[in-house]
């Protein structure tokens, strides 16, 4: 989440088979707490520094991405085989290096052509003046570690024979920090076109519980859903309530809301191309965009049950039989 003042305003294994006869929980349930707490607790440890854009730690933490995804079989894009976007320096105006965001690839089995966009940031602040690291476990962590899981359930379901209909592409985003800056170019440089791109689901700090829902692991703040489609705000309810039934809280979905966080993380600037987006968010905590955003604090209950539910929302959205309409426009 980027911190701003509140005044600124493989090609499928065995035979493919009929998704329909699937059932995308069985999917679902390969998305664990242990294999969560063995992502962030890496990912968000002191050997990769705050994850800050451009600089080793992020790098290391760019080639558990794509160490994880050669060793579940995701493939990356044709058009970057090494899983990297790479966003030259000059595009940070100099003031950060070169840094990457990080893509895998499923090819849809029958509208290819058709993308889904599933995104989190991976870059967090870095290391401060007197040396504290700013892990980024929730913020700049949970949200890219929960796409390795529902890649993961994805990538099992395609061995089983069932590939989604349409294709997904998985993004790792770099300097959401800095401003959003990693979402930004990839829409100036898309690697598949945007009038193709269907819709985007982003996770932006998923991994903890805020003061208003104190003992409760079932909900998540969404924000955005029903700003560009109609169909995409039924398709989350419906898919919460056949599966998941958590609280979905739409408080700071409400334009007025002072905190203005639909303009504060990377589907924005899907949004901004008119390209229905989520933003699935925890809401803030004392530890946001503070040293103190570790691993251990992480409700990782809370956060599996919210990688099922993007993971299964994907699944509807990639294999439901027509694409989700734009019936609203974007502001
Ligand atoms: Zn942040």
């Amino acid at each position: 989440m980027l911190l701003v003042t509140l005044t600124a305003g493989m090609v499928a294994c065995g035979t493919q088979k009929n998704v329909e006869n699937a059932n995308p929980m069985e999917y679902a349930e390969t998305i664990t707490v242990s294999d969560l707490q063995e992502h962030l607790y890496t990912f968000a440890g002191d050997e990769y520094e705050g994850r800050d854009t451009g600089e080793p730690g992020q790098k290391k933490a760019a080639e558990y991405i794509v160490n994880f995804y050669q060793e579940i079989g995701i493939d990356a894009p044709a058009s970057n085989p090494n899983y990297y976007q790479v966003i030259p320096t000059e595009f940070f105006n100099n003031k950060m290096k070169d840094s990457e965001n990080v893509l895998g690839f499923i090819k849809g089995s029958e509208k290819p052509e058709e993308i889904l966009v599933i995104t989190s940031h991976y870059d967090h602040v870095g290391v401060d003046d007197e040396g504290n690291i700013y892990n980024g476990a929730d913020d700049g962590g949970s949200g890219p570690v929960a796409i390795l899981e529902i890649a993961e359930a994805f990538k099992a379901a395609q061995k089983d024979g069932y590939t989604p209909k349409r294709s997904i592409l998985f993004i790792h985003l770099t300097a959401e920090e800095k401003g959003l800056l990693g979402s930004k170019y990839y829409v100036e440089n898309p690697i598949f076109p945007l009038e193709n791109t269907v819709a985007n689901l982003n996770m932006d700090m998923i991994g903890r519980i805020d003061a208003n829902h104190e003992g409760n692991d079932n909900y998540i703040y969404l924000i955005g859903s029903d700003k560009l489609s109609t169909d995409l705000h039924e398709v989350s309810e419906n898919v919460n309530s056949e599966f998941m039934n958590m609280d979905l809280d739409y408080t700071y979905n409400d334009e007025n809301d002072p905190n203005r966080f639909y303009y504060r993380s990377d589907h924005y600037n899907f949004a901004k191309n008119n390209i229905p987006a989520i933003f699935y968010f925890n809401g803030v905590h004392p530890d946001y965009h503070k040293a103190t955003d570790t691993a251990e604090k992480i409700e990782y209950e809370a956060l599996m049950k919210r990688a099922k539910l993007v993971f299964l929302t994907a699944w509807e959205i990639a294999n439901r039989d027509e694409r989700l309409v734009v019936d609203k426009a974007s502001k």
